[in-house]
């Protein structure tokens, strides 16, 4: 493999530290040479991360830590930069790839700034398909760069998308764990707290998604990215339950026949897929042992109980901003959630009132359009909150 260099954006994060990691795992800095890693709060982190890893630039977000960042990497020869004008720098470089792991709305600017220099974008960032959708697939293809997707499911169907068969695809099927409130009755769902919603029985993750993942929020958003992702009609995209996490998800095609993704549940297959790709490298993964395992079981997911997935499902028919709607109201609930002023099942009503009152705006042909959705369905959700 030919030396690739690589932005992390987000590299104090779970996916960002597993990036860290695969690359390690690929021949470190004779397969990659790091040109710019960023965080936001975690200063000390973030500087640890750099000079380990030999990164020639870092960055925090937030502005207030600039001097922190920059006594932390004082002597290293390492530049610090701050803010979105650093972020901005940073995505500015000349990336080979950059690995696009910043949590929230704040990944949008900086993943299309990529977007545009024509780097291959390893997206792990939800909010650049769920709120932009076309501006940022078509951002990408403007670049000329690849998209490759890091999200475990979006990986298992890009591995397993025959683009020569589009016109036999019949459906991309997307599993879910369930989450740990799988089998969880309506009544106890709503008195369940963030600690119990954030363990998540197979995956170990960051703490919004661990909640997203109990509510099926995350699938939710998983299944408009994959809309988009794939150019997929609303009705394309099915979720299947599938406690045991092996098949990563499918996809049908006309003949009947499903091609499927497997392996352990460990981000960093997917990672490393998206790193090297075209080609496979070895990594130290947990391989499947199928005497082991045994079986695999799925069931149908249970829209009563996870009115997210029907939630998805409306925003991918309404189309235009639905689901930078969806996700900006979700957000909002979510924090509330977390900080206990909101119940579990409470996220999806708020959600979808917001989405009710905004259910008519176009598709964005500017990041401002996304933002403007953002804030007003954050400002809505508040307010449906207070009431
Ligand atoms: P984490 O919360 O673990 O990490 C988030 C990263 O973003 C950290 O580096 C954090 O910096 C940085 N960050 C936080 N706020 C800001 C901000 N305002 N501006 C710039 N940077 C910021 O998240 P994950 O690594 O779990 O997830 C990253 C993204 O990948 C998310 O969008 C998530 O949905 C998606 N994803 C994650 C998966 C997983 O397995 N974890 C799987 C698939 C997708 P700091 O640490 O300094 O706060």
């Amino acid at each position: 493999m030919q030396t690739r260099r690589i932005a992390i954006f987000g590299a104090t994060g779970s996916i960002g530290i597993n990036t860290l990691d695969v690359i390690a795992q690929l021949g470190g800095k004779d397969a990659f040479e790091i040109t710019a890693v960023t965080g936001n709060s975690n200063v000390a982190a973030l500087a640890r991360l750099a000079i380990e890893h030999g990164a020639a630039m870092a960055v925090t977000a937030d502005e207030s830590r600039y001097d922190d960042l920059k006594q932390a990497l004082s002597g290293t020869g390492i530049e610090a930069a701050s803010g979105a004008s650093g972020l901005d720098e940073a995505a500015s470089r000349e990336n080979d790839i950059v690995m696009a792991a910043i949590v929230g709305t704040a990944g949008l600017a900086p993943t299309l700034k990529a977007a545009a220099t024509g780097a291959d974008i390893a997206l792990a960032n939800k909010e650049c398909l769920v709120s932009a959708g076309p501006l940022f697939t078509d951002a990408v293809k403007r670049g000329g760069g690849m998209l490759i997707p890091v999200d475990s499911e979006h990986s298992a169907i890009f591995q397993v998308f025959e683009e020569n068969q589009r016109r036999a695809l019949d459906r991309v099927i997307i599993t879910a764990s369930g989450g740990p409130f799988r089998q969880m009755s309506l009544e106890e769902m709503r008195h369940v707290d963030a600690a119990t919603a954030r363990a998540h029985p197979n995956w170990s993750m960051g703490l919004k998604i661990s909640i997203d993942s109990a509510s099926m929020f995350n699938k939710a958003l998983e299944m408009i990215e994959a809309q988009h992702l794939f150019d997929l009609a609303p009705g394309q995209v099915e979720v299947v339950v599938h406690p045991q996490s092996i098949i990563h998800s499918m996809v049908g095609y006309a003949d009947g026949s499903i091609l499927a993704q497997l392996g352990a549940p460990d981000m960093r297959t997917a990672i490393g897929y998206a790193l090297a790709y075209p080609e496979r490298r070895p990594l130290s993964v947990e391989r499947l042992d199928f005497a082991k395992l045994a079986r695999l079981d799925f069931e149908a997911p249970d829209e009563t109980r996870f009115p997210a997935l029907r939630l998805a499902r409306l925003a991918m028919e309404r189309g235009g901003l639905q689901g930078a709607v969806l996700n900006g109201a979700k957000e909002v609930a979510l924090e509330a959630f977390i900080e206990g002023r909101c119940g579990f099942l409470q996220m999806a009503e708020i959600t979808e009132g917001v989405m009710a009152e905004m259910d008519n705006l176009p598709a964005a042909t500017t990041i401002d359009d996304v933002y403007k959705a953002d804030s007003e369905a954050r400002r809505r959700a508040a307010g449906l909150l207070r009431r």
